[in-house]
């Protein structure tokens, strides 16, 4: 039997943020992944500043050999609408490649890990636990995505009472013709909201790599926007035609609304699993790194005493960076009048440049009002 001080399901922004950060001060960690890296994770593989510097991120470094797209400039509006171009002087966010970012982040870490092995039993035992009868620790992180298994141990009913965010995306290497029927420059993202405001689409451009999905708050006819918003950018030539038609899907679910149980004896979630994403954006790297580094000051002061009440302090903590969780309480739809309202009048002020720069990129998509989180 093997055994460690903790054990990570997920080695994913989350898992191996936390072990970095648990490593360096000398703890045993080992991570489990039911995949084998590097992996494909369906992303639009966008960062913000304050990703990279909460990671310590050496972009020198990391940049050798590795897709690391400066963003300086964004088109933004809704699908079928005027569109409006806000430009940065300077660098503002980043485009990754998450089969190339989590595996970097993965090996950087330094813990221990146990790939191409997915978590099968968690059983309680002499004080702590035994994962899959094979190994023991006193304390399980789960770090598994939006359906981590720890999740469900601690009673998250995957899908079912959650309000999600269900997303479609995907991302290839154009051909040399290709890149060149693509109007979409390298350092300019495209975000359109939907008509309806549920959600919205993108396109991305990282070198010769293209990234396209779209996010809506449900999954109802999901496939149907998504060929809308890709057949409506092909019209106005700003897509290949040809591009791959299997987009792969995936969900989260937005912090204020994520009714899961957090911690409890021996168990604690963070990342995806904990359902951190930011609800305007749906940024959820960012949120997954700062809840580990989080997840990491409650551990190490625990000094492996690993009771729910030595864990708390990480969820008071998540409280005060990220707000108050609403329990499941959602809030009443408005009427029928008061929604055709908000949304003439979002689409008014999607129109303008001053809303666009200072409310959509700044405040949603870069949360520049949150200064980066200390690591
Ligand atoms: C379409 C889409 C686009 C997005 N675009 C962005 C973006 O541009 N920028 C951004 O910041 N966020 C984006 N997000 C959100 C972002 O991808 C997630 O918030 C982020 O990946 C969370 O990281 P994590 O480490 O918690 O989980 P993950 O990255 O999901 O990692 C979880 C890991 O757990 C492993 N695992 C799962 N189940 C098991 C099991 N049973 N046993 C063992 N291992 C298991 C998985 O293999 C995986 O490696 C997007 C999400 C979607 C769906």
């Amino acid at each position: 039997m093997e055994s460690c001080d903790v054990l990570i399901v997920g080695g994913g922004p989350a898992g191996s943020t936390l072990a970095w950060k648990l490593k360096a001060a000398g703890l045993d960690v080992l991570i489990l992944d039911k995949k084998t890296f590097p992996r494909d994770k369906t992303c639009a593989g966008w960062i913000t500043p304050a990703v990279i510097e909460t990671l310590k991120l050496d972009i020198a470094d990391y940049a050798q050999g590795r897709v690391f797209q400066p963003i300086r400039r964004f088109v933004t509006g809704t699908i079928g609408d005027k569109a409006v171009y806000t430009n940065y002087v300077a660098p503002v966010s980043y485009g990754i490649r998450r089969f190339e970012f989590d595996d970097y982040l993965l090996h950087r870490c330094g813990a221990r890990v146990m790939l191409g092995e997915p978590l099968k039993s968690l059983r309680h035992e002499g004080g702590g636990w035994v994962i899959n009868d094979k190994i023991r620790a006193p304390l399980v992180v789960g770090a598994g995505g939006h359906f981590c298994p720890v999740a469900r141990y601690l009673g998250a009913n995957l899908g079912a009472d959650e309000q999600i965010i269900a997303a479609q995306e995907i991302e290839f290497e154009m051909s040399v013709e290709q890149q060149r029927a693509c109007q979409v420059a390298e350092d300019r993202p495209e975000l359109y909201f939907c008509g309806d405001l549920k959600g919205y689409g993108w396109i991305f451009r990282k070198g010769n790599f293209l990234n396209i999905g779209l996010g809506r708050e449900d999954n109802h006819k999901l496939a149907e926007h998504v060929s809308a918003f890709c057949d409506g950018l092909k019209l106005q030539g700003r897509i290949p035609s040809d591009i791959p038609t299997k987009f792969h899907g995936h969900a989260y679910l937005l912090y204020p609304l994520a009714p899961r149980q957090l911690v409890e004896d021996g168990l604690l979630l963070i990342g995806d699993a904990a359902g951190l994403a930011y609800p305007q954006s749906g940024e959820g790297i960012r949120p997954a790194i700062e809840s580990a580094i989080l997840a990491a000051d409650t551990i190490l002061a625990a000094r492996g005493q690993y009771q729910r009440a030595q864990l708390e302090p990480y969820v008071v903590q998540l409280t005060a960076r990220f707000g108050k969780r609403l329990h499941g309480a959602i809030p009443a739809a408005p009427g029928r009048f008061m929604q055709q309202l908000k949304q003439t009048l979002a689409h008014w002020l999607l129109r303008r440049e001053w809303f666009a720069r200072h409310v959509v990129i700044d405040r949603w998509f870069l949360h520049r009002q949150q200064p980066p989180l200390p690591s």
